[in-house]
């Protein structure tokens, strides 16, 4: 069992697929036998959104799908914020030393989005990281062209060993099957900073100063996967690392944006 949920009969279906994993090792990966078992799981545990928990054979249901408050309209053309018109630099970036040339994000991070983000980050939730390349996948269509590999923002070897993966990476992955784009996985964390959630907006960009490195030569136009925007002082760090190993220009992409004071 991989973690407990509040919600009980949820809780049962992980003992019971726990079970049902065993019973796959002794009779076979892909025996009949297994195949039943996961069949009379789902008529006894019809499977759920894992959002809503409303019966749905997909992780997250379309109804959660197109409750993703999604970014529409007139935006900042260099951070990707909201705006009343579309503008080159806004209050939150103008002035800022930035080193990727544009952001973009899905959604903001609010309502059903956030909360998708919440279970793949600290809920095991993996199996939504497609869901959220799909939904993101739009907002960069007119840039993919120019670019020669994804990358994303790097946990460190001890996080992601606890976590038991990259949110950042899996979403990446799965964009960068659908722009058809070789990964850059040699991005990484070389200090292990404060988490940058807990400290104030100012201290966010002096504390991710010199915290990653590109490992390898990082080729031509690149576009950098992350979950969530919210000053851009981590993305415009790893844009900076990405640049220092020959990268000429960093795209930014993120699922979600949290929404800043002063807009
Ligand atoms: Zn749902
Ligand atoms: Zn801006």
């Amino acid at each position: 069992m991989y973690y407990m949920d509040q919600d009980s009969d949820f809780t049962a279906v992980l003992i019971i697929s726990a079970c049902c994993r065993n019973y796959s090792f002794i009779l076979g990966k892909n025996g009949a036998m297994h195949d039943m078992f996961r069949s009379l799981l789902d008529l006894v545990f019809p499977p759920r959104c894992r959002l809503c928990r409303r019966m749905s054979t997909e992780t997250v249901c379309t109804e959660c799908l197109e409750g993703f408050p999604k970014i529409n309209g007139s935006i900042c053309r260099k951070c990707g914020k909201p705006c009343q018109r579309s503008v080159d630099g806004c209050r939150d970036c103008t002035g800022k030393t930035l080193h990727f040339s544009l952001a973009r994000s899905g959604g903001s991070y609010a309502g059903s989005l956030k909360e998708a983000i919440h279970h793949l980050k600290y809920k095991n939730g993996k199996k939504i990281a497609p869901y959220l390349a799909q939904f993101v996948s739009d907002c960069a269509s007119d840039l993919v062209d120019n670019v020669s590999a994804v990358a994303f923002v790097p946990l460190t070897g001890y996080k992601e060993a606890k976590r038991g993966y990259n949110q950042s990476r899996l979403i990446a992955e799965e964009l960068s099957l659908l722009y058809n784009k070789p990964l850059y996985r040699d991005l990484v964390k070389v200090r292990n900073i404060p988490e940058q959630n807990k400290l104030g907006l100012a201290d966010r960009s002096s504390n991710v100063k010199g915290a990653f490195r590109a490992k390898t030569q990082a080729p031509g136009r690149m576009l950098l996967v992350d979950d969530v925007y919210t000053t851009g002082s981590t993305v415009s760090e790893c844009a900076l690392a990405l640049k220092k190993m020959g990268a000429s220009e960093v795209f930014v992409l993120t699922v979600a944006r949290t929404p800043l004071d002063g807009r």
